[in-house]
């Protein structure tokens, strides 16, 4: 089997579909993993903890990729931070348990597990175009140095973000909101360094009444017009370097993130928000005189482009009931949080009411009509406000487990990814130390806390 994008998703399922026993190549555009881990350089990882921050609700590969980079120094397992710190951005709600690491460490990492478990990793190859016979898809062409080639495959697993492989097949898919079809809008992550990490606690605790750090000087600065990006706040994390903070707060509207000339005007849009946000940094937030730029990342970031349209859309009424599913695959608790497509404001806010932990079904990886294909990662089948919740990493990281785990058990039993049965498919996902809830099987009670 074949999977295509080497990102949260694709990692899992790779990964996951290899420890299954399936012969599994995994392909990637860039020369590493990780996408937006790495190429991105988005962080932290976003909870994987029910709302409230009590369990753990997503495990697996996620789970040991944590470890492992935690082992290294390189990561904090989710356990150990708590809402509205500084690795949280200083953010309370819906920001409980969130995982800061280190990017280079999941290029590593990621690399080492997938060749533990026997992925065939082919990097710097991009997937243009697939072949289909009779409604199924049969492979993928990939554009790379050596040219473009032909690798067949049973079954393969869109973990692209953009559902590349799912749309070039001829799969239904919708973009944006359902009103008018915007999107949220894309941002250019970077770091600083030389930050006065005592200070600028010291000034965010002094300023209970900031929406967000620094939210009065912004509001000041954005009246005179001298706020380079449309924002109501700093978007900025913590890292475990001393000094260095990773920065979310240019904003780039009304970009498509599948149309290459959009893409090349948001780069450029974006590089020029960090040189202006950098420079006033230094001028006006206490504890960033002495910044400088670190990185900006190897790529804009992309929030949300096209989903596919499967078995079952995932609505906001799903998240809000906590739903039960007969195939759940993939439990989460990370709230709505809308980047506003036209303006500066959104963000998490508890006034969407998602349950405590949610479900996520199979059928929500499984396209209508296409076969011999699986969509995990951000591209799956939800609405725009659903999508909203479950794009963030750690529920990537789950679903693209429950995809690489479906795509092996079909090969074996020789069905479609449509018609393999959920109980030996939830079987198989406890095994792998997946975490569905206390009612779905024998193996599924919750792990202490390390
Ligand atoms: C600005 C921004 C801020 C965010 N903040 C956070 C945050 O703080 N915490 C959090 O947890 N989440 C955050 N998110 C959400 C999260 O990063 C993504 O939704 C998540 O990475 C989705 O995982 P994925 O595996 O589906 O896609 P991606 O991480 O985008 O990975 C897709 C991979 O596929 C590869 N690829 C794509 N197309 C092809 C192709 N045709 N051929 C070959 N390879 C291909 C890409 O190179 C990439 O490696 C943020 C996202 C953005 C854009």
């Amino acid at each position: 089997m074949l999977v295509v994008g080497g990102g949260p998703a694709g990692i899992a399922a790779a990964i996951a579909a290899a420890r299954s026993g399936a012969r599994t190549r995994l392909v990637e555009r860039y020369g590493y993993l990780g996408g937006n881990l790495t190429a991105g350089l988005v962080g932290p990882c976003m909870t994987s903890f029910s709302l409230d921050g009590s369990e753990q609700l997503i495990r697996g590969v996620f789970d040991e990729l944590v470890r492992r980079m935690a082992e290294l120094g390189q990561a904090r397992h989710p356990s150990e931070i708590p809402a509205g710190s500084a690795y949280s951005g200083f953010i309370e709600f819906g920001h409980d348990k969130v995982t800061p690491f280190e990017p280079e460490a999941v290029k590593l990492v990621a690399e080492r597990m997938c060749q533990e478990a026997g992925v065939e990793l082919l990097l710097h190859s991009f997937v243009a175009d697939v072949c289909t016979e009779g409604g199924a898809v049969t492979g993928v062409v990939c554009a790379s140095k050596s040219g473009l080639r032909l690798y067949p495959a049973r079954v393969v697993v869109d973990c692209s973000a953009d559902a590349d492989v799912a749309v070039a097949a001829g799969a239904e898919s919708v973009t944006g909101r359902e009103s008018d079809g915007l999107t949220q809008p894309m941002t250019l992550f970077f770091r600083v360094r030389g930050v006065d990490d005592e200070r600028v606690e010291e000034y965010v605790r002094g300023h209970p009444d900031d929406f967000r750090p620094f939210a009065s000087i912004v509001a000041a600065a954005t009246a005179e017009g001298r706020f380079p990006a449309p924002r109501r706040g700093v978007g900025m994390y913590k890292t475990l370097r001393r000094g260095v903070w990773r920065i979310n707060t240019t904003r780039i509207l009304g970009r498509d993130g599948t149309d290459v000339a959009d893409l090349t005007a948001a780069e450029l849009a974006g590089r020029d928000q960090v040189d202006r946000l950098v420079r006033f940094f230094r001028a006006e937030l206490p504890g960033f005189a002495e910044c400088e730029l670190l990185d900006t990342a190897a790529t804009i970031g992309v929030r949300e482009t096209r989903r596919i349209v499967g078995e079952h859309v995932l609505s906001l009424a799903d998240l809000q009931r906590g739903t039960h599913f007969d195939d759940v695959v993939a439990l989460c608790g990370y709230p709505v949080d809308i980047h506003d497509p036209t303006g500066a404001g959104g963000g998490v806010d508890d006034s969407w009411g998602t349950a405590n932990a949610y479900e996520i079904p199979y059928r929500s990886l499984v396209p209508v009509r296409i076969d011999q294909l699986l969509v995990a990662g951000r591209c799956l089948s939800a609405t725009h406000e659903a999508l909203a919740a479950i794009r963030v990493m750690p529920p990537a990281f789950a679903t693209g487990e429950a995809a690489g785990t479906a795509a092996a058990l079909a090969a074996r039993l020789g069905v479609t990814p449509r018609e393999v049965p959920v109980g030996e498919l939830q079987r198989a996902l406890l095994a792998g130390g997946v975490y569905l809830g206390r009612t779905t099987g024998p193996a599924s009670s919750p792990q202490p806390a390390p």
